[in-house]
Parts: C-alpha cells; structure tokens; sequence
C-alpha cells in the first residue's frame, strides 16, 4: 500500500460495525470512506473515473461544479440524508418520491411486473396501468426493495478461510462458505435484514452489507409501451431518444412496520427520508449528479481479458441472441398470449444483444485493448525493475493472460451448453429441481447459494415465475437450435419432452422441489431425464468455473496491489452492485466526425418520429394533448416544449436504471435510464468524449402522468402542481 495521502493506512483496518442496532445509511458511509481511503484513492483519481462510493464526496470539490448540498447533506451520521431516499429495486435503482413508499423507477425495471399483471383482456404492458387507489394497485411478484442500512469491511474474515495448500477451486469454496456463513450470522443477528457480501476488489476486499429487505412490492402507474418503450429497441441505446421509461411502485410492510410477504392488509412503507421531485428539470450545462447501484464495471480488468470480450464472448452472446430473439418474435407474431409470455425475455436479451454490439463496435474504436496493453507493459516494466518485486509479482499478467487463453479454448462449447440450460425453459426448470435436490441434501453452508434455507423459497418462487412464461412450441424450436449447435445427440431432448410433461402445474412443481434426486430419477419426463443425464457433465463445467474464479481472484488481488504500489494513487472499486455516486453536466457530444447531438429531445421529436408501426406508435391521448398544447407548467423555458429525454456525461452502467438525476439541491429532476451507443463501453472505460447517460426528463414524467392519463393522485403525494 503505498499513496502519497496521509489518510492512507492498512487494509484490514478494525472497521467495527457501525452500530449494534442498523443506524441512519448516512454514519455507515462515514466509515466506508474510511475503506475506501485505505485504498489510498486521491482526488486526482477523480478526473477520469465517476462511480464513487458515496463517502468520497467530501473529497471532491463538487461547489465549484454546481452542488449546492454539503456532503453531510447528503449523508450525515447523525441524522437523516439525501441516500436514505435510494431504493434497489430487484436489479435497478429507485427513489423514494413520497412520505407512503412511492418509488419512481424505469419502465423496463418495473417490466416484469407490469408483464406477469398482464393478459389479453387486461393489457397493461400496451395501455398502461394506474391503480387509482392504494387498494387498486397490483402486487409485484418477484420484486424486492432494498434500503442499504449499515456495512462492515469483512476481508480479513472472509480471507481467513483460505488456507496454504488449497487448490484454486477449494479456495473459490473456502471463500464461498465463510461469505455465506458471515451473511447468516448477520441475518440472523438481525431478523427481517438481509445481509450481502460485496466483494470490492476481487480475492481481497469484502464488504458486509445490510438491508432493510422489503418483499412487497406494487405496480402504481405505467405508461402504455408505446411510451414507456417508445422506439423499442430501434432507439435503445441511442441519442437522440425519446421514450418515457418511467413507471412507479410502491413499497408495502406490515402494519407494525415489519417487513412482510404480500398481504392485502399491509400498508405503504414509511421511508426514513423522501426525494424531493422539481418540476423544474435539468437544461443544457445544468450540473447533474446520481445516486444509485451500478451492476458491474470491468476497468481493473487486463488486455487479455478484453481481448477474450472481444474475439469470445460479445460475437458468442450477438449471435446466439439474436437467434433466439428472432425465434421469439416468429412465435409471437399471431398471437398476443405468446407475445406476452415472451415480451420480458425478448426485451431482456434484445438489452444485452445490442449493447453488446456497441462494446464491440466500441473496444475497437477506441483501441482499448491497445490502451491497456501499454499500461500493462508499463506495469510490467515497473515491476520487473525490482528483483524482490519481480519474484513476487513478475508472473501475475502472464497468468492471468494464460487463464483467458484457457476459457478460450473451450468457451463456445461452455457457453452453448450453459445457455441451453437457461435458454430452453423446460431444461432450466428441470435443472433448478434437480440441482436443488442435490444440494439439499448438503449441510446449509456448503450448498450453493440459491438452496440455502434462507433461499430456497425465493429460488423456488422464481423458478414458478419462470414457468408461466413458458411456451413450448418456442422451447422446442430453441432446443432443436441448440443441439444443432452442440453437434452431439446426447443433448437432443427426443420426443417424450414435447409431449406430457410431469411439470405442467404450479403444484405438481412445488412438490418436485420436496422430491430426493432418486425420486426425481423416478419421474417420467423428458426434461428431467434430460438434466440428470446431462448434470455430471454440468457438474464438471461448474467445478471448472470454481476453478478458474479461483485463479483469477488470487490474481487480480495482486495484481491490485502492484498496480497501487507502481501508480501512487488508487482506485475506485469496479461496479458491484452497492451504492455509488457519479455527478456530470447535462452535454451533448460529438460521436462521430461532423456530427454534434444536442442534450435535450422534446415532445416535437416524439411527434416527428411517430409512424403508427410499432416500435413508433404514440397514443392518441398524447397526440390530442400535444395539439391543445396543454402544457402546464412542464413546458421547458427556452425550448417552448416539454422536454422528454436528456443527455449527461455521468458515468453509469446497467443497475443505474431507475437512478434519480439530482440538481445541485438534490432534488429529482429526472430518471436513468440508458447510455448512448458509444457509451456502452463504459463497462470497460469511460471516457469524457463518448460516455454519455440518457434519463427522461421529469417534465415528461409529470405531464404524461398528471396532464395526459389524469394521475393526480400521484402528483399530489410528490407535492407536485399540475397547473
Ligand atoms: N438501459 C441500460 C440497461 O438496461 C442502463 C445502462 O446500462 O446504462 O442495462
């Protein structure tokens, strides 16, 4: 460790839990700048990286750029703060918007839920959903709202497991069993919490997270897709934009506060501090900063695991996705029941598909493998410059390069066979019941995550979730895809899998989870029988996995170490999953030669890209109010329009979905919700020039949901005018 900072000390500091009873979110952050320093990161290290653990702020001079609140203001041991108002929201972000639990998030965040609430006669996903009362609005299943509410840096006691002499795998193990031990304690420790280990810095630093854990979760308003997914996946991940990706939830405890499963008596939760809207929004030059949790960066990752994205993995996933997306929009095409079962995974890998072209297109142009190679040379040199340094870390690239060259080798294969398994809903299904019932049979800790007690309700809850969605004449026509692919017989699933399947009721697949793996031998069905032929071989893919995690942990921690000592300064933590801040300016940029795109879009623009076919379709609702140019007060004041999307140069990735754009108050001023083509690199690099974020503007928000469908409710509990 080794930083020009004074603050800077040992990495396994004693960070004591913050509190024995979970304190304000706003004290827990005090101490994780504590961890984060111990890193050593400086101020310079701010110029180019944007996902800073919140408690940094204080560190920033945020005055000069537009920040009017202090960091205290934004968190503050001692009293509620700005971050008790952000929500995790399954896998994106969410604010609280009022006193009662309303959450405003995406469209595509709240999907799943508008979705699985939906059928041909009540089609919520295509007109839209607003329960007019509390007692009206629909249960979300599968949705879990999180409040982070306290952590502890955990790494020494998670990196005692390890032991001399482990092999890779048994290390990945060790680590594995002492992390879930430690999340049940707490748990345990604190009944009603959920606690998550975060690991910060791969095979080194591990955070213990606890969460207020709410499981009853509610659709309130959605636009119609026409709008919440205007310009589908035309325009997704593209500028200029304009949809309405915005819907709310609510968040629902029991009524002594308890956080509880759904029941119709529980009442809306009582958030420790809400995100006050402005109907003001954000203009051109405006500073903008978010709040949110950001799902996973890979920028501490090396050349040649770039190298395997780009040549492996990015062309494997475009390929394999756009089949299967292509297969699902066939099977959709006449009948809306299928579409409806499809939409949410279509939707999901069409997300993925295409921003994975953009990485492509983007590792290339902007030469990031080259980039990295030459700061990796550097480091090399640097280190082959001591011979006590060389002994010790003068391996640590070539390892790791030779640990991608590996999963090369074998990669299509694996992949193929991974994503049969989850692709073909039958096989998925079959292997989580089979899986389960293996892993039952092992001690609590030494199973696999997902069938720990303190899990396995949720997994089996999601594997039935899952199920509705299936659609066999689709499954079947993926798996014949997919053992085409695999060039073997013995993953073909015959006939006897498309005719009855044991796995047909809700009921029938509760009591296959209570089954033993003999018993499930037992069962006739073809996909059953499938899996467990096939498990041995899924088995070996999956020890293999241990393995190579293992490796590469113990690598990257080194290499962390040497990359600290060479560079002086240190780093942020890639993306994990918790709460971060990043702050920017509402930008336009220039992605291309002769080419500037402004920041904001308007309702104009709506109107101008509208066809009539699908994905371009604006109600006529919208239409009608855009021509009584009833605008109230969301007009924006130079535009003379309301504005619908803006452009930010903040740096954000998957799991920022949802994330409120605060102004310099902190108050709302619109919501995340995408990147800009050339952004979708900022996984691997962010960079000043290309990494833009795009959010719909609160105004849009507000006139769609006061003005056009009538939601006044909605607008009164955020103390909102319509007029
Ligand atoms: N729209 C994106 C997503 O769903 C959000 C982002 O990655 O910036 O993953």
């Amino acid at each position: 460790m080794n930083s020009g900072d004074p603050t800077t000390g040992n990495s396994q500091l004693p960070l004591a839990f913050v509190k024995p009873v979970f304190p304000g979110w706003c004290f827990v952050m005090r101490t994780l700048l504590v961890l984060f320093l111990v890193l050593g990161f400086s101020v310079t290290a701010f110029a180019d990286e944007g996902m800073y653990p919140i408690s940094s702020i204080d560190r920033l001079s945020l005055k000069d750029q537009g920040l009017d609140l202090s960091a205290d203001e934004i968190f503050n041991p001692d009293q509620t703060c700005l971050v008790d108002g952000i929500c995790r929201v399954n896998g994106c972000t969410g604010s609280f918007v009022s006193p009662s639990g309303l959450i405003i998030t995406n469209h595509h965040c709240a999907y799943r839920a508008i979705q699985s609430a939906s059928s041909p006669k009540n089609d919520w996903l295509k007109n839209g959903f607003f329960g007019k009362t509390l007692e009206e609005e629909i249960p979300a299943p599968g949705y879990v709202v999180r409040i982070t509410e306290s952590y502890r840096d955990v790494s020494k006691e998670v990196l005692e497991a390890v032991a001399a002499g482990m092999t890779s795998a048994e290390r990945t193990k060790a680590i594995e069993k002492r992390r879930k031990e430690l999340e049940k304690q707490a748990e345990e420790a604190a009944p009603g919490m959920r606690a998550d280990i975060a690991e910060m810095f791969a095979g080194r630093t591990y955070v213990l997270f606890m969460y207020t854990y709410i499981r009853d979760v509610r659709l309130v308003f959605a636009p119609p897709s026409a709008i919440g997914n205007f310009g589908g996946a035309v325009d997704n991940w593209e500028w200029p934009r304009h949809t309405g990706d915005f819907s709310f939830m609510r968040a629902y405890v029991a009524a002594d506060g308890s956080t509880a499963e759904y029941d119709k008596a529980n009442v809306p939760y009582k958030p420790k501090r809400f995100i006050k809207v402005s109907s003001g929004g954000a203009n051109e030059g405006d500073f903008v900063f978010l709040l949110g949790y950001p799902g996973r960066t890979a920028r501490h990752k090396t050349a040649s695991f770039l190298t395997y994205e780009r040549d492996v993995r990015l062309p494997f996933v475009v390929g394999l996705y756009q089949w299967q997306i292509q297969t699902m929009d066939q099977a959709s095409a006449k009948d809306r029941l299928v579409a409806l079962k499809h939409s949410s995974r279509k939707q999901s890998l069409a997300n993925v598909e295409k921003r994975s072209r953009g990485q492509l297109k983007g590792i290339r142009r902007a030469r990031i493998v080259y980039k990295r190679q030459k700061q990796e040379d550097a480091l090399q040199e640097f280190i082959d410059s001591d011979p006590q340094r060389k002994a010790k870390y003068g391996e640590v690239l070539g390892m790791i390069e030779a640990t991608y060259a590996q999963m090369t080798q074998d990669a299509v294969y694996r992949l193929t066979l991974n994503n049969y398994v989850s692709s073909v809903r039958g096989l998925g299904l079959a292997f989580t019941i089979y899986d389960a019932a293996v892993e039952r049979a092992k001690e609590d800790l030494d199973r696999e995550t997902a069938y720990m007690n303190r899990n396995m309700d949720q997994t089996v809850d999601r594997a039935i979730l899952g199920w509705k969605d299936w659609h066999h004449a689709t499954d079947r026509i993926i798996a014949r895809g997919f053992s085409k692919r695999l060039g073997d017989a013995k993953f073909s699933l015959d006939g006897s899998a498309w005719g009855e399947t044991a796995l047909s009721e809700e009921s029938t697949i509760r009591e296959m989870f209570e089954k033993s793996p003999a018993e499930l031998a037992k069962v006739d069905d073809g996909f059953l029988k499938k899996v467990i032929e096939m498990y041995p071989e899924l088995m070996k893919l999956r020890e293999q996995a241990k393995e190579r995690d293992g490796k590469l942990a113990k690598f990257y921690a080194d290499l962390i170490d040497v990359k600290q000592e060479f560079q002086k300064a240190s780093f942020v933590p890639d993306a994990n999953g918790t709460l971060r801040m990043t702050f920017g300016h509402v930008k336009g940029y220039s992605p291309e030669d002769a080419v500037f795109k402004m920041p904001a879009t308007t309702l104009k623009g709506v109107m101008q890209k509208t066809t009539g076919v699908d994905p371009f379709v604006t109600p006529r609702e919208v239409v009608n109010k855009y021509l009584e140019k009833d605008f109230g007060p969301f007009l924006h004041p130079t535009l003379n329009d309301v504005p619908v999307a803006l452009l930010y140069d903040t740096d954000t990735t998957g799991g920022n979905s949802g994330s409120p754009i605060l102004n310099g108050k902190g108050d709302l001023v619109g919501v995340n919700f995408d990147r800009a083509f050339e952004a979708t690199i900022n996984d691997f690099a962010w960079n000043e020039s290309y990494s833009r974020s795009i959010g719909v503007d609160i105004r849009y928000v507000l006139w769609l949901t006061g003005k056009v469908y009538q939601a006044k409710r909605l607008l009164d509990e955020m103390g909102v005018a319509a007029e």
